[in-house]
């Protein structure tokens, strides 16, 4: 059985394209905020929201003299929908929410595959609708690459397309049935347990980076307070808070593609099948703090991590799946009582059952996955940390950049 990855792939638009892009993406948030506006207006006075169908309907009569392909037209609509969709699932825990509400002055300009051909040679045309020239862009695909959907993005002054395509995955290895549970957390970025040992990799680097960047964002905002808003040195302090957000999110990136490339190389050498996931779609409570910016921080690399550990799962054939993880760091796995530890040792109430906090997380997914209950788990090895060595780490993981501790 062959299956299918869904990966980005991005291509840098020539330069002299750049002013029909910039009005491509001034379309897309007239669009957008038309759909948003009579939306909003159906609500306030007659106190119903319009059904996306129906908006639809109207909104593509509305544009029919914007000469775009239609799909294009309704590919934005439905962003402002999954806009929605994504802030009624958010409202549920946090009340006081607004639907989205911020007229855009530009946003990415969407083709869906129905718009998109890509040509022998390698070229990509894009159609505008019947009535004008399509965009025509080189790239380096190879001919018989699946396209789902191109969006223009304009990033740091330059404007690329990012290509959702469909790639073919290397060849399915039986499953062997063997089961890693994971537990993402941010001092201890992968707690794993494999069934007969665990496995922690220590965070050390990546929170000294976030503490770095937070405290740097600390510094420029008592500066940017201290000076007018729209001044020169304003401006500049804005530039630079940029740059340094922009550097330490790559560095942070780089990091977590380290640690899940490692952790994936050990799956693949312990013959995992299944990698069991603690879903962590409602992080919230675990991040500890109520800073805002670092809350939206972790989430950040949690959904990263995510999404890394399962392409590249993906990618060398194994399966993962989400495990609601709703107090597996609380729950005892040897008689299922639920305790609070204040501290990173775990010690159960009732039986006595001892153990690293984190651990605890790892065994209770594992636990939960397979479903059943408390049958683990005497004489359990210590955890064991994997540490990270920034100068020998590279992704190609020829000798392994994580040494054991
Ligand atoms: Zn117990």
């Amino acid at each position: 059985m062959s299956r299918y990855v869904v990966r980005t792939y991005k291509v840098a638009v020539p330069k002299e394209l750049y002013p029909l892009c910039a009005e491509l993406n001034k379309t897309a948030a007239r669009i957008y905020n038309k759909t948003m506006s009579l939306v909003k207006k159906i609500k306030y006075k007659k106190g119903f929201r319009l059904s996306p169908n129906n908006t639809q309907k109207y909104i593509l009569r509305w544009a029919c003299s914007i000469n775009v392909h239609t799909h294009s037209k309704q590919a934005i609509i439905q962003q402002y929908f999954q806009a929605l969709d994504s802030y009624f699932n958010a409202v549920k825990t946090k009340p006081d929410l607004n639907p989205p509400y911020k007229r855009k002055r530009f946003m990415p300009f969407i083709w869906k595959d129905t718009a998109i051909k890509l040509l022998p040679d390698g070229k990509l045309k894009l159609s505008m609708g019947s009535n004008r020239e399509p965009i025509v862009i080189q790239t380096t695909l190879l001919a018989d690459t699946k396209i789902r959907q191109a969006k223009l993005v304009y990033e740091e002054g330059k404007y690329y397309l990012h290509l959702v395509i469909e790639g073919k995955n290397v060849a399915r290895k039986p499953q062997n049935g063997k089961i890693m549970a994971v537990d993402l957390g941010i001092l201890r970025p992968i707690t794993c347990f494999d069934g007969t040992e665990v496995i922690s990799y220590h965070g050390g680097i990546l929170n000294s980076l976030i503490r770095y960047r937070n405290k740097e964002l600390a510094k420029f905002q008592q500066m940017l307070s201290r000076c007018k808003k729209g001044s020169k040195r304003y401006r500049k302090l804005v530039k630079a808070k940029k740059k340094m957000l922009r550097r330490t999110r790559h560095q942070i990136k780089d990091i977590l593609h380290k640690i899940t490339s490692n952790f994936l190389k050990m799956c693949l050498q312990k013959g995992i099948g299944t990698i069991a996931l603690g879903d962590v779609t409602n992080i919230r409570e675990r991040v500890e703090g109520n800073d805002s910016a670092n809350q939206k921080l972790h989430q950040w690399c949690f959904r990263k991590m995510v999404d890394m550990i399962t392409y590249k799962a993906e990618l060398l054939g194994m399966d993962v799946k989400l495990v609601p993880e709703e107090y597996t760091s609380q729950t005892c796995p040897m008689c299922g009582s639920r305790n609070h530890s204040n501290n990173r040792n775990y010690k159960c109430q009732n039986c006595g059952f001892k153990y690293h906090r984190d651990g605890v997380g790892a065994i209770n997914i594992y636990v939960r996955y397979l479903g059943k209950k408390s049958q683990v788990v005497a004489g359990l090895a210590p955890v064991r940390g994997v540490r990270y060595k920034p100068h020998l780490c590279g992704h190609g993981v020829r000798n392994a950049p994580w040494k054991a501790a």
